[in-house]
């Protein structure tokens, strides 16, 4: 379901700041791929919903599951790359970022530095790729 891996020139920007070049691993997700996981996880979880309904304290189970597959469907939906590998500082204190393996993310993907607690934008310009990469 997922491509090739994207070795691309990624970049760790941060307003005020200079941009600091990343290393990332980016899969794309092709959209009718994302689309179909979403819909399965919200049919599955909308489909739980009324046995749950018998379990007391009834109400909190069916409204965990409605709400529970409709955030779950949005986040399939905008993953559009999965992260294979990625090391990257921080452009404000140089402290290492890290991302973890299997993420779904969507770019530009905001980063928490939990050293100095601004949040840098990654960016990645794929070149050589058929997967769209969008930068800022
Ligand atoms: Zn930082």
């Amino acid at each position: 379901m997922s491509a090739d891996p994207v070795s691309s020139n990624a970049w760790l920007r941060l307003r005020g700041h200079e941009a600091l070049p990343a290393t990332a691993e980016l899969s794309w997700r092709p959209a009718r791929g994302r689309f179909t996981r979403a819909v399965l996880i919200l049919i599955g979880c909308w489909a739980l919903a009324p046995a749950l309904f018998f379990i007391p304290p009834h109400l909190p189970w069916v409204v965990l599951a409605v709400g529970g597959g409709i955030y779950l469907a949005i986040r399939q939906w905008r993953g559009e790359y999965v992260v294979g590998r990625f090391s990257g500082e921080c452009p404000r204190c140089r402290a290492a970022l890290a991302v973890t393996s299997g993420t779904r993310i969507r770019l530009p993907h905001l980063i928490n530095c939990f050293h100095c607690h601004h949040e840098p934008t990654l960016e990645v310009t794929a070149e050589a790729t058929s997967s769209p990469a969008r930068t800022g």
